[in-house]
């Protein structure tokens, strides 16, 4: 999974991003994540790996991982070309879901780039360059379907669909605001369009309203209105703190920095929690001798796609999923001592997968 940083400059992208990559999670496990410059892997926090190691003897954690992309310079004039802005757009493109900076601290110190502090007033400066890069991808594609329709008159749905899109645009509106069947959001997503990728909006605060979740801070509140307003999640961080946590060493140095602030989760944990529940996704588990490992897949997938996700031989040659729940297996201490009390499962290829699922699959290779 990969979650896109934009925002206006100055409102706190960097310092965030580099948070990220310091915490960052060792990319020698994770071969499928792009290692560039701008890009920063994160490891999905995950107790249930600490017990799972403990219980099997096993060597070491491999937690699944997100990444992160720094999408800097989106600036007012992007989709006209301005500050190199299509390249960042295309970027964008290529991105889950989009974690859009906002800054709602004051500091007379750092410049604002349209002069003062106004949250809404920044999310509507960035958010008109996506819509407006959807209107051209959606120009073209009407014209090209009113085309078609003329030989093949079953378009007629997709172009209505189009030209609903469309209008809600140029309303400045995102398409994200719309409501779909879940046919339709297919069509939608098939699109690729910039305005209908999940947001969570990350309300940069300053260190004081962190503890109480900017509850004191007008500028957190006009962003949750408008969060809601679209269908998406707000996150408050402060992105210097979690810079400063980043270079802590150990998870109790972390655990115990962040009880001083009155805090129970860093920004980052949270921004990884909320893009999981954003994205409708979940974890299962493997567990041997050598590793105990979490894997990312979306709610509702079958047990042969989740094995895809380890190794797509495994998904090809599948024949069952051997699997037993996490909560059972640590309370019978061991999977033989599960499986004496019926508590391991074979599964066949229409098994949905569920949260906690700890897996052994079968296959032929
Ligand atoms: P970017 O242009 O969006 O990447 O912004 P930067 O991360 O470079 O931050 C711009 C300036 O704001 C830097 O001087 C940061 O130190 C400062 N800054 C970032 N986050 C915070 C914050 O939470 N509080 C305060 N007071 N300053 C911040």
């Amino acid at each position: 999974m990969k979650l896109g940083i934009v925002g206006l400059p100055n409102v706190g992208k960097s310092t965030l991003f580099n948070a990220i990559t310091q915490a960052g999670a060792e990319s020698a496990n994770y071969p499928f994540c792009t290692i560039e410059p701008n890009v920063g892997v994160v490891a999905v926090p995950d107790e249930r790996l600490n017990v799972l190691k403990e219980l099997n003897n096993a060597k070491k954690i491999v937690p699944t991982a997100i990444e992160f992309c720094d999408i800097a310079g989106l600036v007012r004039g992007a989709s006209k070309g301005e500050g190199l802005g299509n390249k960042f757009l295309s970027h964008i493109r290529e991105v889950d879901a989009i974690v859009h900076v906002v800054r709602c601290f004051e500091d007379s110190n750092v410049v604002h780039v349209d002069g003062s502090v106004d949250p809404i007033r920044d999310i509507d400066t960035i958010n008109l360059e996506l819509i407006l890069s959807d209107i051209e991808i959606l120009d073209r594609r009407i014209v090209k379907t009113t085309k078609a329709l003329k030989s093949d008159k079953s378009l007629a749905g997709e172009l209505e669909m189009l030209n609903a899109i469309a209008a809600t645009l140029a309303e400045s509106k995102s398409v994200r605001t719309m409501d779909f069947t879940e046919e339709e959001q297919e069509f939608v997503n098939s699109l690729n369009l910039l305005t209908s990728k999940p947001v969570i909006y990350a309300a940069n605060v300053s260190e004081d309203d962190l503890a109480d979740e900017g509850a004191n801070n007008e500028y957190v509140a006009r962003v949750r209105e408008f969060a809601a307003s679209e269908n998406a999640e707000v996150v408050v961080v402060c992105a210097q703190i979690e810079a400063e946590i980043s270079e802590l060493e150990s998870d109790e140095e972390k655990k115990e920095f962040l009880e001083t602030l009155g805090l129970e989760q860093s920004g980052l944990d949270k921004l990884i929690q909320s893009s999981y529940s954003l994205l409708g996704l979940m974890s299962f588990l493997t567990a041997g001798e050598q590793e105990v490992r979490a894997w990312t897949i979306k709610v509702g997938t079958k047990a042969p796609q989740a094995a895809g996700k380890i190794h797509s031989d495994i998904e090809r040659g599948f024949i069952r999923a051997e699997i037993v729940n996490y909560d059972d297996l640590v309370e019978c201490g061991s999977v033989a001592n599960a499986r004496e009390k019926g508590l391991v499962r074979l599964e066949g290829k229409d098994y949905v997968m569920q949260n906690g699922d700890v897996v052994n699959f079968r296959f032929n290779v």
